[in-house]
């Protein structure tokens, strides 16, 4: 189960794997020539966000390990399970595996496979990025999340290069950026549009951003490539607080992705079999629509908007500070 970068020769990618006796996690390591900082990029922790995944396989091949110095630590598919049960949770214990850091070495199967990438991988970084998306069921804004308390959070998440960057003030427990933070690895994580598909623009946006990240550890030479930056949003990024289903529906939303709403304005109903409406959604402040629902039968308890803060992007240096 050991993963030991040092024991891999330098200046070349190396296909390997964290092993457990319920799944196999691959690793593409790509070893610079030279000495160097590591960024760890993990893909998939939740089994349905396909994005991430493409560009990890991409990048990992098309970087040159002759022209770095340090390593990239890409782990492609971080929850297998999940990911071949198309599922956002584990089909094996029904967690959330990030809900799930740090894990446990005798716990179910997501508390170890939790356990095994957060002190086998993620400990290794001095920057880590995870690649999310809305999966099957939800949209999300193609953006990078950061830790706003940690201007070296800030900083990764602005070079990456996303066109919306979305700071939050508490990084809720059992994330991997959680297990990140506890060991004071500045990080950042991504969403993108998801609905089961991958846009071109949004695996454009994370092939960039893995290759600014290299650039700005100095793993690879140059600087990262600046982007306009087009919405800044700030608060709550915890799906599970956002606005969720009382009871089990059809959902007619009123509002698109990032349109800005007024405090109560409607953002959409839930109706029963025969059209008559069981609940009207509200926004609970003036924000933009950080969250949409997009599979249209929900049941109860999931999430199915959630509004972001807006803060104002004039004269904002995207490269800054
Ligand atoms: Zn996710």
């Amino acid at each position: 189960m050991s993963f030991d970068p040092e024991s891999f020769e330098r200046g070349a990618l190396h296909e390997t794997a964290l092993v457990l006796d319920f799944a196999e996690v691959p690793i593409l390591l790509v070893r610079g020539k030279s000495p160097g900082k590591t960024l760890v990029v993990t893909a998939a922790v939740h089994g349905d966000e396909y994005e991430g995944v493409r560009a990890l396989l991409e990048v990992a091949r098309e970087v040159d390990p002759a022209a770095m110095s340090g390593d990239l630590i890409a782990v492609p598919v971080a929850n297998p399970p999940a990911f071949w049960n198309g599922t956002r949770n584990s089909p094996l214990d029904g967690a959330n595996l990030a809900r799930t850091f740090p894990g446990d070495p005798a716990g179910t199967p997501s508390q170890r496979l939790a356990w095994e990438l957060g002190h086998r991988v993620i400990a290794r970084a001095d920057f880590y990025a995870d690649l999310h998306s809305g999966g099957v069921k939800w949209r999300m804004p193609s953006m990078a999340g950061y830790d706003a308390s940690d201007p070296r959070s800030e900083a990764g998440a602005l070079a990456f290069g996303a066109e919306i960057v979305w700071g939050h003030p508490d990084i809720a427990p059992g994330r991997t950026v959680s297990f990140a933070k506890s060991r004071g690895i500045p990080f950042l994580y991504t969403e993108a549009r998801g609905a089961g598909r991958i846009a071109a623009d949004d695996l454009a946006m994370m092939k960039r951003g893995v290759i600014n990240l290299l650039r700005r550890l100095a793993i690879l030479p140059g600087e990262p490539e600046r982007l306009p930056l087009r919405m800044r949003l700030h608060g709550e990024g915890n799906i599970e607080r956002g606005i969720n289903a009382p009871r089990r529906g059809f959902l007619i939303p009123e509002v698109d992705l990032l349109d800005r709403v007024e405090q109560g304005q409607l953002l959409g109903r839930l109706v029963d079999t025969h059209g008559r409406t069981l609940d009207e959604f509200r926004a609970p402040c003036a924000g933009v629509v950080g969250l949409r629902r997009e599979f249209p039968p929900v049941e109860e308890g999931e999430p199915l908007f959630l509004i972001a803060e807006v803060l104002d992007v004039a004269g904002f240096d995207t490269m800054a500070p």
